[in-house]
Protein backbone atom coordinates (compact mmCIF):
# COMPACT_ATOMS: atom_id res chain seq x y z
CA UNK A 1 0.00 0.00 0.00
CA UNK A 2 1.10 3.49 -1.31
CA UNK A 3 2.25 6.07 1.93
CA UNK A 4 1.86 10.05 1.42
CA UNK A 5 5.46 9.75 0.46
CA UNK A 6 5.11 7.89 -2.86
CA UNK A 7 2.71 10.79 -3.42
CA UNK A 8 3.61 14.11 -4.69
CA UNK A 9 0.57 16.94 -3.58
CA UNK A 10 1.48 19.68 -6.18
CA UNK A 11 -1.12 21.76 -7.58
CA UNK A 12 -3.34 19.18 -5.88
CA UNK A 13 -6.21 20.43 -3.05
CA UNK A 14 -6.07 17.78 -0.47
CA UNK A 15 -9.03 16.97 2.27
CA UNK A 16 -7.34 15.95 5.32
CA UNK A 17 -9.38 14.41 7.71
CA UNK A 18 -7.52 15.51 11.33
CA UNK A 19 -8.62 15.29 14.81
CA UNK A 20 -8.51 19.03 16.61
CA UNK A 21 -11.23 17.87 18.82
CA UNK A 22 -8.60 19.88 21.11
CA UNK A 23 -9.82 20.91 24.78
CA UNK A 24 -10.76 24.57 25.04
CA UNK A 25 -10.99 27.12 28.53
CA UNK A 26 -14.80 29.03 29.49
CA UNK A 27 -14.12 31.75 26.85
CA UNK A 28 -13.11 28.90 23.96
CA UNK A 29 -9.41 29.74 23.34
CA UNK A 30 -7.73 26.27 22.91
CA UNK A 31 -5.83 25.08 26.36
CA UNK A 32 -4.03 22.44 24.85
CA UNK A 33 -2.78 22.35 20.77
CA UNK A 34 -0.89 18.81 20.88
CA UNK A 35 -4.03 17.19 18.56
CA UNK A 36 -3.26 20.17 15.88
CA UNK A 37 0.84 20.14 16.24
CA UNK A 38 0.01 16.43 15.91
CA UNK A 39 -0.73 16.35 12.00
CA UNK A 40 1.43 19.23 11.57
CA UNK A 41 4.01 17.13 9.69
CA UNK A 42 1.07 15.67 6.95
CA UNK A 43 -0.02 19.34 6.49
CA UNK A 44 3.60 20.61 6.03
CA UNK A 45 4.04 17.58 4.14
CA UNK A 46 1.06 18.52 1.42
CA UNK A 47 1.80 22.47 1.95
CA UNK A 48 5.60 21.76 0.85
CA UNK A 49 4.98 19.74 -2.17
CA UNK A 50 3.08 22.89 -3.54
CA UNK A 51 -0.66 21.81 -2.64
CA UNK A 52 -3.25 23.55 -0.62
CA UNK A 53 -5.08 21.77 2.75
CA UNK A 54 -8.93 21.68 3.18
CA UNK A 55 -9.07 20.77 6.81
CA UNK A 56 -12.00 18.54 8.26
CA UNK A 57 -12.28 17.82 12.05
CA UNK A 58 -15.02 17.45 14.61
CA UNK A 59 -15.42 19.87 17.55
CA UNK A 60 -17.47 18.45 20.58
CA UNK A 61 -20.69 17.34 20.65
CA UNK A 62 -22.89 19.72 18.68
CA UNK A 63 -26.64 18.30 19.35
CA UNK A 64 -27.86 19.28 15.77
CA UNK A 65 -26.73 21.96 13.38
CA UNK A 66 -24.69 25.09 13.98
CA UNK A 67 -24.25 25.87 17.94
CA UNK A 68 -21.82 28.64 17.86
CA UNK A 69 -19.73 27.19 20.92
CA UNK A 70 -18.84 24.39 19.17
CA UNK A 71 -17.60 26.46 15.72
CA UNK A 72 -14.18 26.05 14.10
CA UNK A 73 -14.12 29.49 13.85
CA UNK A 74 -12.69 29.81 17.65
CA UNK A 75 -10.04 27.19 17.23
CA UNK A 76 -8.80 28.70 13.72
CA UNK A 77 -6.38 31.12 15.56
CA UNK A 78 -4.87 28.70 17.44
CA UNK A 79 -4.85 26.30 14.42
CA UNK A 80 -2.84 28.92 12.36
CA UNK A 81 -0.20 29.92 15.49
CA UNK A 82 0.06 25.29 15.40
CA UNK A 83 0.77 25.60 11.69
CA UNK A 84 2.31 29.01 11.63
CA UNK A 85 0.13 30.06 8.29
CA UNK A 86 -3.02 32.11 7.88
CA UNK A 87 -6.23 29.47 8.02
CA UNK A 88 -9.78 30.51 6.33
CA UNK A 89 -13.10 28.89 8.08
CA UNK A 90 -15.96 27.61 5.42
CA UNK A 91 -19.24 28.51 7.18
CA UNK A 92 -20.03 24.49 6.49
CA UNK A 93 -18.86 21.45 4.80
CA UNK A 94 -20.99 21.99 1.83
CA UNK A 95 -22.85 24.50 -0.02
CA UNK A 96 -21.92 27.60 -1.49
CA UNK A 97 -19.16 28.98 0.36
CA UNK A 98 -17.16 25.71 1.53
CA UNK A 99 -17.36 25.36 -2.98
CA UNK A 100 -16.31 28.89 -3.48
CA UNK A 101 -13.91 28.61 -0.57
CA UNK A 102 -11.73 25.81 -2.02
CA UNK A 103 -12.37 27.00 -5.53
CA UNK A 104 -10.52 29.77 -4.91
CA UNK A 105 -7.61 28.04 -2.89
CA UNK A 106 -4.21 28.63 -3.85
CA UNK A 107 -0.74 26.43 -3.47
CA UNK A 108 0.20 26.88 -0.26
CA UNK A 109 -3.23 27.79 1.47
CA UNK A 110 -5.19 26.55 4.25
CA UNK A 111 -8.66 26.22 4.01
CA UNK A 112 -10.87 24.58 7.31
CA UNK A 113 -14.42 23.05 6.99
CA UNK A 114 -16.58 24.21 9.44
CA UNK A 115 -17.51 21.19 12.79
CA UNK A 116 -18.10 18.01 10.50
CA UNK A 117 -21.07 17.23 13.28
CA UNK A 118 -23.15 20.19 12.51
CA UNK A 119 -24.33 17.86 9.86
CA UNK A 120 -25.79 15.25 11.16
CA UNK A 121 -25.43 12.95 8.04
CA UNK A 122 -21.74 13.14 9.19
CA UNK A 123 -22.24 10.64 11.88
CA UNK A 124 -24.71 8.38 9.39
CA UNK A 125 -22.42 8.05 7.02
CA UNK A 126 -24.47 9.76 4.05
CA UNK A 127 -23.30 8.60 0.68
CA UNK A 128 -24.83 11.71 -0.52
CA UNK A 129 -23.04 13.87 1.72
CA UNK A 130 -19.84 12.31 1.22
CA UNK A 131 -20.20 12.82 -2.90
CA UNK A 132 -21.09 16.19 -2.17
CA UNK A 133 -17.69 16.71 -0.10
CA UNK A 134 -15.76 14.65 -2.61
CA UNK A 135 -15.99 17.71 -4.62
CA UNK A 136 -14.03 19.98 -2.94
CA UNK A 137 -10.55 18.50 -3.16
CA UNK A 138 -8.56 16.13 -5.30
CA UNK A 139 -6.79 13.85 -2.94
CA UNK A 140 -7.96 12.42 0.71
CA UNK A 141 -6.14 12.21 3.47
CA UNK A 142 -7.14 10.45 6.62
CA UNK A 143 -4.76 11.51 9.74
CA UNK A 144 -7.82 11.32 12.71
CA UNK A 145 -6.74 8.30 14.17
CA UNK A 146 -9.15 9.06 17.20
CA UNK A 147 -12.11 8.72 14.88
CA UNK A 148 -10.27 5.69 12.81
CA UNK A 149 -13.06 3.51 14.58
CA UNK A 150 -16.09 5.24 13.27
CA UNK A 151 -17.82 4.81 9.95
CA UNK A 152 -18.62 8.40 9.23
CA UNK A 153 -17.96 10.09 6.26
CA UNK A 154 -15.25 12.01 6.54
CA UNK A 155 -13.53 9.04 8.19
CA UNK A 156 -14.72 6.20 6.17
CA UNK A 157 -16.84 6.56 3.19
CA UNK A 158 -15.28 9.56 1.70
CA UNK A 159 -12.61 7.38 0.54
CA UNK A 160 -14.12 5.64 -1.76
CA UNK A 161 -14.86 8.86 -3.94
CA UNK A 162 -11.01 8.90 -4.20
CA UNK A 163 -10.06 5.30 -5.19
CA UNK A 164 -6.35 6.20 -6.59
CA UNK A 165 -5.90 9.57 -4.66
CA UNK A 166 -5.89 8.39 -0.98
CA UNK A 167 -3.43 7.61 1.87
CA UNK A 168 -3.13 7.96 5.69
CA UNK A 169 -1.54 10.62 7.20
CA UNK A 170 2.02 10.71 9.11
CA UNK A 171 -0.33 10.33 12.51
CA UNK A 172 -2.76 7.54 11.33
CA UNK A 173 0.16 5.69 9.99
CA UNK A 174 2.30 5.90 12.76
CA UNK A 175 -0.15 4.88 14.64
CA UNK A 176 -0.74 1.47 13.26
CA UNK A 177 2.81 0.84 12.86
CA UNK A 178 2.81 1.45 16.69
CA UNK A 179 0.17 -1.55 17.02
CA UNK A 180 1.80 -3.70 14.78
CA UNK A 181 4.99 -3.44 16.27
CA UNK A 182 3.12 -4.90 19.24
CA UNK A 183 0.74 -7.03 18.03
CA UNK A 184 2.91 -8.50 15.40
CA UNK A 185 6.59 -8.59 17.56
CA UNK A 186 9.06 -10.66 16.87
CA UNK A 187 11.02 -8.71 20.01
CA UNK A 188 9.91 -11.12 22.81
CA UNK A 189 9.55 -11.42 26.02
CA UNK A 190 6.54 -9.16 24.56
CA UNK A 191 4.76 -7.79 28.25
CA UNK A 192 0.60 -6.56 28.02
CA UNK A 193 -0.17 -4.49 31.54
CA UNK A 194 -3.38 -4.21 32.04
CA UNK A 195 -5.02 -1.76 34.61
CA UNK A 196 -7.84 0.71 34.51
CA UNK A 197 -11.33 -0.07 36.76
CA UNK A 198 -13.02 -3.35 35.11
CA UNK A 199 -12.19 -6.54 33.93
CA UNK A 200 -15.66 -6.34 31.28
CA UNK A 201 -13.69 -3.69 29.66
CA UNK A 202 -10.67 -5.51 29.22
CA UNK A 203 -11.33 -9.17 28.38
CA UNK A 204 -12.03 -8.86 24.50
CA UNK A 205 -8.33 -7.02 24.60
CA UNK A 206 -7.03 -9.78 26.70
CA UNK A 207 -8.46 -12.68 24.58
CA UNK A 208 -6.93 -11.11 21.26
CA UNK A 209 -3.50 -10.35 23.40
CA UNK A 210 -3.11 -13.74 25.13
CA UNK A 211 -1.69 -15.85 21.82
CA UNK A 212 0.55 -13.09 21.12
CA UNK A 213 2.23 -12.19 24.52
CA UNK A 214 4.65 -13.71 26.92
CA UNK A 215 3.45 -11.85 30.23
CA UNK A 216 0.38 -10.31 31.25
CA UNK A 217 0.43 -7.99 34.11
CA UNK A 218 -2.57 -7.32 35.59
CA UNK A 219 -3.16 -4.42 38.02
CA UNK A 220 -5.54 -1.53 38.98
CA UNK A 221 -9.72 -2.54 40.01
CA UNK A 222 -9.70 -5.50 37.94
CA UNK A 223 -7.23 -7.16 40.46
CA UNK A 224 -9.98 -7.73 42.89
CA UNK A 225 -12.46 -10.03 40.36
CA UNK A 226 -8.83 -11.77 39.56
CA UNK A 227 -8.22 -12.53 43.72
CA UNK A 228 -11.71 -13.30 44.66
CA UNK A 229 -12.12 -15.90 42.06
CA UNK A 230 -8.74 -17.20 43.20
CA UNK A 231 -10.62 -17.20 46.94
CA UNK A 232 -9.00 -14.63 48.30
CA UNK A 233 -10.57 -11.90 50.67
CA UNK A 234 -11.28 -8.50 48.91
CA UNK A 235 -12.82 -6.42 51.30
CA UNK A 236 -14.66 -3.54 50.31
CA UNK A 237 -12.97 -3.61 46.63
CA UNK A 238 -14.00 -3.12 43.27
CA UNK A 239 -15.49 -6.74 42.28
CA UNK A 240 -17.45 -7.92 39.37
CA UNK A 241 -19.41 -10.68 40.92
CA UNK A 242 -20.75 -11.79 36.98
CA UNK A 243 -16.90 -12.18 35.75
CA UNK A 244 -15.54 -14.32 38.01
CA UNK A 245 -15.93 -17.05 35.68
CA UNK A 246 -14.37 -15.11 33.44
CA UNK A 247 -11.14 -14.57 35.34
CA UNK A 248 -11.02 -17.92 35.84
CA UNK A 249 -10.98 -18.46 32.16
CA UNK A 250 -8.31 -15.96 31.48
CA UNK A 251 -5.95 -17.46 34.61
CA UNK A 252 -7.00 -20.81 32.53
CA UNK A 253 -5.92 -19.46 29.03
CA UNK A 254 -3.13 -18.26 30.32
CA UNK A 255 -1.61 -21.52 30.90
CA UNK A 256 -3.04 -23.11 28.12
CA UNK A 257 -0.97 -20.24 25.79
CA UNK A 258 2.47 -20.61 28.39
CA UNK A 259 1.78 -17.10 29.71
CA UNK A 260 3.10 -15.73 32.75
CA UNK A 261 0.67 -14.04 34.52
CA UNK A 262 1.31 -11.37 37.10
CA UNK A 263 -1.39 -10.01 39.75
CA UNK A 264 -0.57 -7.99 42.67
CA UNK A 265 0.53 -9.35 45.87
CA UNK A 266 0.38 -6.62 48.18
CA UNK A 267 -1.74 -3.52 47.91
CA UNK A 268 -2.71 -0.25 49.81
CA UNK A 269 -5.75 -0.34 50.86
CA UNK A 270 -7.99 2.65 52.05
CA UNK A 271 -11.09 2.49 54.46
CA UNK A 272 -12.89 5.15 51.74
CA UNK A 273 -12.66 6.18 48.37
CA UNK A 274 -10.58 9.33 48.84
CA UNK A 275 -7.32 10.80 49.03
CA UNK A 276 -7.78 11.72 52.70
CA UNK A 277 -8.48 7.99 53.47
CA UNK A 278 -6.46 6.44 56.35
CA UNK A 279 -4.15 3.83 54.70
CA UNK A 280 -2.17 0.28 55.21
CA UNK A 281 -0.33 -2.23 53.21
CA UNK A 282 -2.09 -5.70 52.72
CA UNK A 283 -1.98 -8.68 51.11
CA UNK A 284 -3.65 -8.47 47.83
CA UNK A 285 -5.79 -11.87 49.19
CA UNK A 286 -5.85 -10.82 52.78
CA UNK A 287 -8.24 -7.47 52.67
CA UNK A 288 -10.18 -6.76 55.89
CA UNK A 289 -13.76 -6.10 56.00
CA UNK A 290 -14.72 -2.09 55.40
CA UNK A 291 -10.96 -1.90 53.56
CA UNK A 292 -10.99 -1.25 49.83
CA UNK A 293 -7.75 -1.59 47.10
CA UNK A 294 -6.96 1.54 45.69
CA UNK A 295 -2.89 0.90 44.39
CA UNK A 296 -0.53 -1.70 44.55
CA UNK A 297 1.49 -2.30 47.36
CA UNK A 298 5.85 -2.33 47.25
CA UNK A 299 6.35 -5.85 46.83
CA UNK A 300 4.01 -5.80 43.59
CA UNK A 301 6.24 -2.88 41.99
CA UNK A 302 9.21 -4.68 42.45
CA UNK A 303 8.08 -7.62 40.96
CA UNK A 304 5.93 -5.39 37.98
CA UNK A 305 9.35 -4.09 37.41
CA UNK A 306 11.19 -6.83 37.51
CA UNK A 307 9.35 -8.30 34.56
CA UNK A 308 9.36 -5.09 32.47
CA UNK A 309 12.69 -4.74 32.87
CA UNK A 310 13.14 -8.03 30.79
CA UNK A 311 11.00 -7.10 28.46
CA UNK A 312 11.24 -6.24 24.85
CA UNK A 313 8.37 -4.99 23.61
CA UNK A 314 6.02 -3.81 26.23
CA UNK A 315 1.92 -2.60 25.48
CA UNK A 316 0.72 -0.03 28.31
CA UNK A 317 -2.76 0.19 29.01
CA UNK A 318 -4.82 1.50 32.35
CA UNK A 319 -3.44 2.69 35.65
CA UNK A 320 -2.71 0.47 38.43
CA UNK A 321 -4.34 2.33 41.17
CA UNK A 322 -6.72 5.32 41.76
CA UNK A 323 -4.18 7.89 40.02
CA UNK A 324 -6.12 10.81 40.15
CA UNK A 325 -5.88 10.83 44.15
CA UNK A 326 -2.46 11.48 43.90
CA UNK A 327 -1.68 9.07 47.38
CA UNK A 328 -3.10 6.69 45.71
CA UNK A 329 -0.92 6.97 42.12
CA UNK A 330 2.49 5.80 43.34
CA UNK A 331 2.00 2.41 41.88
CA UNK A 332 1.89 3.16 38.21
CA UNK A 333 4.59 6.09 38.76
CA UNK A 334 6.45 3.00 39.60
CA UNK A 335 5.49 1.34 36.75
CA UNK A 336 6.13 4.08 34.38
CA UNK A 337 9.64 4.53 35.37
CA UNK A 338 10.14 0.34 34.73
CA UNK A 339 8.51 1.21 31.25
CA UNK A 340 10.57 4.43 30.80
CA UNK A 341 14.13 2.44 31.89
CA UNK A 342 13.20 -0.74 29.73
CA UNK A 343 12.67 1.93 26.76
CA UNK A 344 15.96 3.07 27.47
CA UNK A 345 17.67 0.11 27.07
CA UNK A 346 16.52 -0.92 24.11
CA UNK A 347 12.53 -2.13 24.20
CA UNK A 348 9.61 -0.65 22.48
CA UNK A 349 6.90 0.36 24.66
CA UNK A 350 3.32 1.99 23.74
CA UNK A 351 0.75 2.90 25.97
CA UNK A 352 -2.52 3.95 24.69
CA UNK A 353 -5.92 3.62 25.29
CA UNK A 354 -8.44 5.10 27.92
CA UNK A 355 -6.86 7.19 30.48
CA UNK A 356 -3.13 6.00 30.29
CA UNK A 357 -2.38 9.21 28.36
CA UNK A 358 -3.50 11.45 30.30
CA UNK A 359 -1.47 9.56 33.10
CA UNK A 360 1.97 9.78 30.77
CA UNK A 361 1.48 13.27 30.07
CA UNK A 362 1.02 14.37 33.57
CA UNK A 363 3.86 12.77 35.15
CA UNK A 364 5.69 13.84 32.03
CA UNK A 365 6.53 10.12 30.88
CA UNK A 366 5.05 11.27 27.17
CA UNK A 367 9.39 11.20 26.14
CA UNK A 368 10.50 8.43 28.12
CA UNK A 369 8.35 5.50 26.25
CA UNK A 370 8.38 4.69 22.52
CA UNK A 371 5.13 5.87 21.41
CA UNK A 372 1.91 7.42 22.96
CA UNK A 373 -1.69 6.66 21.13
CA UNK A 374 -3.61 9.78 20.35
CA UNK A 375 -6.50 7.56 19.90
CA UNK A 376 -8.63 6.19 23.18
CA UNK A 377 -11.23 4.04 21.65
CA UNK A 378 -9.72 3.49 18.24
CA UNK A 379 -6.44 1.99 19.88
CA UNK A 380 -8.42 -0.54 22.65
CA UNK A 381 -10.55 -1.68 19.21
CA UNK A 382 -7.23 -2.46 17.48
CA UNK A 383 -6.43 -4.12 20.41
CA UNK A 384 -9.21 -6.13 20.28
CA UNK A 385 -8.66 -7.31 16.83
CA UNK A 386 -11.40 -5.13 15.43
CA UNK A 387 -10.80 -4.18 11.57
CA UNK A 388 -11.17 -0.05 12.21
CA UNK A 389 -13.65 1.07 9.15
CA UNK A 390 -11.28 4.22 8.72
CA UNK A 391 -8.63 2.09 7.94
CA UNK A 392 -10.77 -0.72 5.97
CA UNK A 393 -11.93 1.62 3.76
CA UNK A 394 -8.25 3.40 2.90
CA UNK A 395 -7.18 -0.59 1.88
CA UNK A 396 -10.35 -1.15 0.14
P1 LIG B 1 -9.97 2.34 32.49
O1 LIG B 1 -10.68 3.50 31.84
O2 LIG B 1 -10.72 1.06 32.45
O3 LIG B 1 -8.55 2.21 32.03
O4 LIG B 1 -9.95 2.67 34.04
C1 LIG B 1 -9.24 3.73 34.56
C2 LIG B 1 -9.73 4.00 35.95
O5 LIG B 1 -9.48 2.89 36.78
C3 LIG B 1 -9.06 5.17 36.59
O6 LIG B 1 -9.98 6.22 36.69
C4 LIG B 1 -8.63 4.65 37.96
O7 LIG B 1 -8.94 5.51 39.00
C5 LIG B 1 -9.43 3.37 38.09
N1 LIG B 1 -8.78 2.43 39.03
C6 LIG B 1 -7.51 2.04 39.04
N2 LIG B 1 -7.27 1.23 40.10
C7 LIG B 1 -8.42 1.12 40.78
C8 LIG B 1 -8.81 0.43 41.97
N3 LIG B 1 -7.94 -0.31 42.67
N4 LIG B 1 -10.09 0.56 42.38
C9 LIG B 1 -10.97 1.31 41.69
N5 LIG B 1 -10.67 1.98 40.54
C10 LIG B 1 -9.41 1.88 40.10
Amino acid sequence: MKTIDDFNFKDKKVLIRVDFNVPQDENLNVTDSTRILASKPTIEKVLNDGGAVILMTHLGRPKDGFEDKFSLTHIAPAVSKALNAPVTVANAIVGEDALKKSAELKPGQILMLENLRFNKEELAGDEELARRMSKLGDFYINDAFGTAHRNHVSTSVLAKYFPNAKCFGYLLAGELIAIDKILKSNRHPVTAILGGAKVSSKITIIENILPKIDNLIIGGGMTYTFIKAKGGKVGNSLVEEDKLDVALKVMEECKNHRVGLYLPVDNVVADSFSNDAKTHITPVDEIPDGWMGLDVGPRTDEIFSEVILQSKTILWNGPVGVFEMPNFAKGTIKLGEAIAEATKNGAFSLVGGGDSAAFVKQYGFTDKVSYVSTGGGAMLESLEGKELPGVKAMLA
